[in-house]
Order: structure tokens, then sequence, then C-alpha cells
């Protein structure tokens, strides 16, 4: 094991674990495990080694994201959209002066950066804006209606997208960093959710300004098709197959808890355990190749642009989504009572609500619908390895 991933695992027994019922119940942010991420350096780990990050590759993170899932939900999620801005940053910022010194901030001072992409008015298609930059000389200004905002209140800076000018359709979209200093929230909406109830997802009115050097030189049409888009759903279906792993590890004890209660029988639930098992193996095989893929992908921009590869990438979420809800359902189930209440060891009761959110963040049919129409175009492949 990595010693980052050691560094992640203790702070994710010792402090993450400690809080999630808290945090799930006052719907808080984290902000113990946070500290403590922090305090780890953990927030800036694949910022490059020259810029004071360590370097760690997106399979780095990935591990990152699934360790955390399996001691909290919420927090596993802020984390991994962290690292989805961090991602963009460091795949399309190293040319840009601005985004350099950026990423030193991000390193040093451990800052935290959450996204405005969802937007009133638009629904769940985050590849189009109604709100638009206002460039005057080297400065720029903007007002976002976001729906949401994950842990908005603690985030250090921002990454919102806009249309380009007043003037540019509606997909024709740039993403920029903005700093706390230089915005203003105001909020519209609470979030009192079924589950995923720390990330704070609240809604805001985020009105921003700052230099047009801020701007992400590449449109965000490709930052998002490149690395927005496969990295979320990498770092999400991590972290889902890490509360689907905690959920099968507390079934797990529950059967072998009643196998040394009666000696001699196979408890009934050993049988379902068994499918759970072999379900997450396919999670798990489905997120370690599409990491895999990627991997492959970034080194080359031929199968970075390929139909097949961004069907694989919504295939990955549609996917894991889907599976995350089965296999915690399927530990419910093994511990029966024991799992449905909210105070016995083998609760899953956190686990389950928070999976349910897998299937809507970015809504699983328009991820069809898109997958639906790259399909009328995309080859066959009868292939098994690439
Ligand atoms: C825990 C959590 C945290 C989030 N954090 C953030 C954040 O920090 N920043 C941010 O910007 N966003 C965030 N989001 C928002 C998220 O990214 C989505 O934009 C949002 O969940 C989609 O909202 P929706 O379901 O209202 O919209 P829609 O996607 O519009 O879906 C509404 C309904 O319409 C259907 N539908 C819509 N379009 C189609 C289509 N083309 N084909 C078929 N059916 C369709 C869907 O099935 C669904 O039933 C978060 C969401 C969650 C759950």
């Amino acid at each position: 094991m990595s010693e980052q991933l050691q560094r992640m695992r203790r702070v994710g027994a010792d402090i993450a674990a400690k809080h999630a019922g808290s945090v799930d119940a006052e719907a808080r942010f984290p902000h113990e495990a946070f500290a403590a991420l922090k305090a780890e350096k953990l927030l800036g780990v694949m910022v490059p080694t020259e810029l004071g990050g360590a370097g760690a590759s997106i399979s780095e993170v990935v591990a990152l994201c699934h360790a955390l899932g399996q001691y909290c939900g919420s927090t596993a999620m802020i984390f991994a959209m962290h690292q989805i801005q961090v991602a963009c940053l460091v795949r399309h910022g190293l040319q840009s002066e601005w985004h350099r010194a950026f990423m030193r901030r991000l390193t040093s001072e451990q800052l935290l950066l959450g996204s405005a992409t969802s937007e009133a008015g638009i629904g769940g298609d985050v590849r189009s804006s109604i709100c638009a930059m206002e460039v005057q000389g080297a400065r720029f200004k903007l007002s976002k209606n976001a729906t949401v905002i994950s842990y908005g209140a603690d985030s250090d800076a921002i990454m919102v997208t806009a249309r380009r000018t007043a003037e540019s359709p509606a997909s024709d979209q740039v993403i920029v960093p903005i700093l706390k200093s230089d915005y203003r929230l105001e909020q519209t909406s609470t979030w009192d959710t079924l589950g995923m109830r720390g990330t704070c997802s609240i809604g805001y009115w985020l009105h921003g300004a700052g230099d047009v050097a801020q701007i992400m030189p590449l449109p965000y049409a490709d930052i998002s098709a490149q690395t927005m888009l496969p990295t979320s759903h990498l770092t999400w279906s991590s972290l889902w197959l890490g509360i689907a792993t905690d959920a099968v590890a507390r079934a797990r004890a529950f059967v072998r808890a009643e196998a040394r209660r009666k000696a001699g029988t196979v408890p009934p639930g050993a049988l379902r355990l068994a499918e759970a098992v072999n379900l997450l193996q396919l999670m798990k095989s489905n997120v370690v190749a599409a990491a895999r893929q990627y991997e492959a992908a970034l080194a080359s921009p031929e199968l970075l642009t390929a139909l097949s590869f961004a069907v694989a990438m919504n295939n990955l979420k549609t996917g894991t989504s889907q599976m995350a809800v089965q296999v915690v359902n399927h530990a419910l189930l093994i511990c029966g009572i024991s799992g449905y209440r909210n105070d016995s060891d083998y609760s899953v009761c956190r686990h389950l609500r928070d999976a349910h959110s897998a299937a809507l963040m970015v809504s699983n049919d328009r991820i069809l619908a898109n997958t639906a129409n790259l399909l009328l175009v995309l080859k066959d492949d009868p292939g098994l390895f690439p």
C-alpha cells in the first residue's frame, strides 16, 4: 500500500468514520475530516511535484476516493469533487502562469475547490450555460444562479462555467476558478436530502470577479470531454464502490457472527453474501478497467477523443451507480433488521441513502441518452483485449 493510501486510511478510520454519523444526521460539512486531510496534505496530491504537490496519477486518486468512501460517503464525495477540479487545473493549466501560481497556493495552503456547473434554467445539462462572462479590459465579472454548489460555504475557490460572452451560444462555455475573496454567495435553497447530506449542496447566486488570465485557456467543451467527465465518473464510481465495500464488510461480519452463534450451520445470509461479493467484484473490475483505459487514453489524443472512450466512461457511471444500490441492498437483506437500524454495528442505512444519489448525480437518463446518440455511429467492437 502506498504511503499516501496509508495516510488516507488513517484519516478515514480515525476521523471520517468517527464523525460520519453526526455529519449525516446534522447535514453538516465534515470539518474534522477535512482538517485532517489538509494536515496530511492530501488535497494537492495530484499537483505536479515542481509546484509542491505529489504528482499523483488518476489511479492513485481513484484509490484514495475508494478508501475514503469506506468510512464516510459525504467526505469521500467532497474529496472527489475537489480532485476533479484539481485534475482540470493540472491537465489544462500548466501552460498558464496564473494557474501555475494558483496550484502552488493550492498545495501550500491546502485550498478546497468547489464547482458551479449546474444552473437554474438548464436542468442538469452542464454543457449549457445561461450566465455569461462580462469582460472589461483585463477584468471579468459574472453572476450565476447555481442550483447546487456543494460545500460552497466551505470552499476556498470555486470553478465556475459560463458562456464565453453574452453573445455566445449556450454551449460555447469557459471555466474559471474564482477565489473566495472575489465572490459573494447568496443562498437560494437548503440541503435536507435523503443521502450525501454532508456535501451541503446548497443553491446560491454566485457573484464573482477576477482577472481575465484566470479563465482556463481551453474551451470547456474540451476540458469536460477530456478531463472533467472521465475524472468525475472515475472518482465517483470508486467512492460508490467504497460505500458498497463497507456495506459488504458489515454483512460479512454479520454472517460470521451468525455462524459463530450457531456452530456447525451455514447461516442463510451466506448465500446472498456470496452473491454480493460477486457483484462487488464486477463493480471493482469496472472501475479498475476504466482507470487503466483513461490512463492509456491520456497518452494518446486519438484514444482520448474516440467515441468508444466516451461510451466507456458513460457506461462506467451508469453501471456502477446502479450496482452500488444493488450491492448495498444485498447487504441490507443479509443483515435484516440489524442493517435497517440506524444504531447497530451492522447498519447500512447511511450507505443505502448515499448510494441512491449516484443515479441522479448527473442523471443516468441524460447519460444514457448521450450514449444512445454515440451508438448510432460507433462501430461494433468484437475484440476482447484492447
Ligand atoms: C450529492 C450531489 C452533489 C452535487 N454537487 C454539485 C456541485 O457541487 N456543483 C454542481 O454544479 N452540481 C452539483 N450537483 C448537481 C448534479 O451535478 C446534477 O446537475 C443534478 O443532480 C441534476 O439535477 P436534476 O435531476 O434536477 O436535472 P436533470 O438532469 O435535468 O434531470 C431531471 C429529470 O429529467 C430527466 N432528464 C433530463 N434530461 C434528460 C435527457 N436528455 N434524457 C432523458 N431524461 C432526461 C432525468 O431523468 C430526471 O428525471 C450535485 C448533485 C448531487 C446529487
